[in-house]
């Protein structure tokens, strides 16, 4: 079964982050991306052990609440010499305060329990790894993998990308992920390959921007739900780039569009903000969206 244009498509992910991503594939495609926390499907918890098993499960679980296909993906770290350990508890290591400081210290120290450190510079193997599943509400699935491979480093190097991505350098460069620039890092990431089979299978006989014969909408929603749940300096870096790229499509729908008339809209968004516990790069891109959508 493939896709065909108009289809709905469940992203199977209560990360509004990640639905923004998938959405933002898909939707020239012709396929119109609702998420699962829209739809109401509860979370399935990841109970199995398996990257492939995990999205199964999540997209089946989406695809037979909604009636609809459903898109799902897990992703995680794999090192060579801890037996692919953290592998699909890569973001559990991190712990409930989601600290990535200290799952890479622990990554860091299980290496060097297991005398993996060989000191010559190159550190032990390691791949990122993302596996993306579609399941139709029959119970067919397709799945799509991708994978990055590489050496770790210690201690970590770089303040860009999120995750393990300062102790990773891919094969073929010196620096590690988080001293690249983000463009460079999709053009070769798991996460990218991951996708590009998945397209094509599942999406190059469909032309793109053939759906779009109605010039499309800003999409406040999603920019709203993705302000909601961000919480770190990472992902307001990678909201403001999008709001950026939404300035670029859509300017004439933003209510103040020279720079002048924005800071003025955010300074009164942000005096305006009602005293709250939220994380502060949370309120500021709520003021940032709001400067670009309210007078
Ligand atoms: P999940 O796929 O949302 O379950 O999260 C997987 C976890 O793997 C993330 O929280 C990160 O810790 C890690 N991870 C996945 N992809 C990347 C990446 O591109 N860079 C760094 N860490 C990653």
């Amino acid at each position: 079964m493939r896709l065909s244009k108009g289809t709905r498509v469940v992203v199977a992910s209560h990360n509004p982050g990640k639905v923004w991503e998938i959405n933002q594939l898909i939707h020239p495609y012709g396929l119109d991306a609702v998420s699962a926390g829209e739809l109401g499907l509860a979370e399935p918890d990841e109970t199995e052990t398996t990257f492939e098993g995990n999205a199964r499960l999540k997209a089946l679980a989406a695809a037979e609440g909604s009636g609809l296909p459903a898109l799902a993906d897990d992703s995680g770290l794999e090192v060579d010499c801890l037996d692919g350990q953290p592998g699909i508890y890569s973001a559990r290591w991190a712990g409930p305060g989601k600290d990535f400081g200290l799952a890479m210290k622990k990554v860091a120290d299980e290496i060097a329990h297991r005398d993996g450190w060989n000191g010559n510079g190159d550190g032990p193997g390691a791949n990122f790894i993302s596996v993306l599943c579609l399941a139709w509400p029959n119970g067919e699935v397709r799945t799509f993998e991708g994978k990055v491979f590489g050496n770790l480093v210690w201690p970590p190097r770089g303040g860009n990308g999120f995750g393990y991505d300062p102790i990773f350098v891919p094969k073929g460069d010196t620096r590690t992920f988080g001293e690249m620039e983000p463009e460079e890092k999709y053009a070769i990431s798991h996460r990218t390959r991951a996708f590009a089979a998945f397209k094509a299978a599942m999406l190059d006989e469909i032309s793109p921007g053939a759906a779009n014969a109605e010039p499309d909408k800003r999409d406040i929603a999603a920019f709203s739900a993705a302000a909601a749940s961000l919480s770190t300096r990472v992902e307001a870096v990678a909201f403001i780039e999008r709001l950026k790229d939404d300035l670029a499509a859509h300017q004439q729908e933003w209510k103040n569009a020279t720079l002048e008339s924005y800071l003025d809209a955010l300074a009164r968004a942000l005096g305006a903000m009602p005293a709250s516990e939220e994380p502060a790069w949370r309120q500021l891109s709520k003021a940032m969206l709001a400067a670009s959508s309210h007078d």
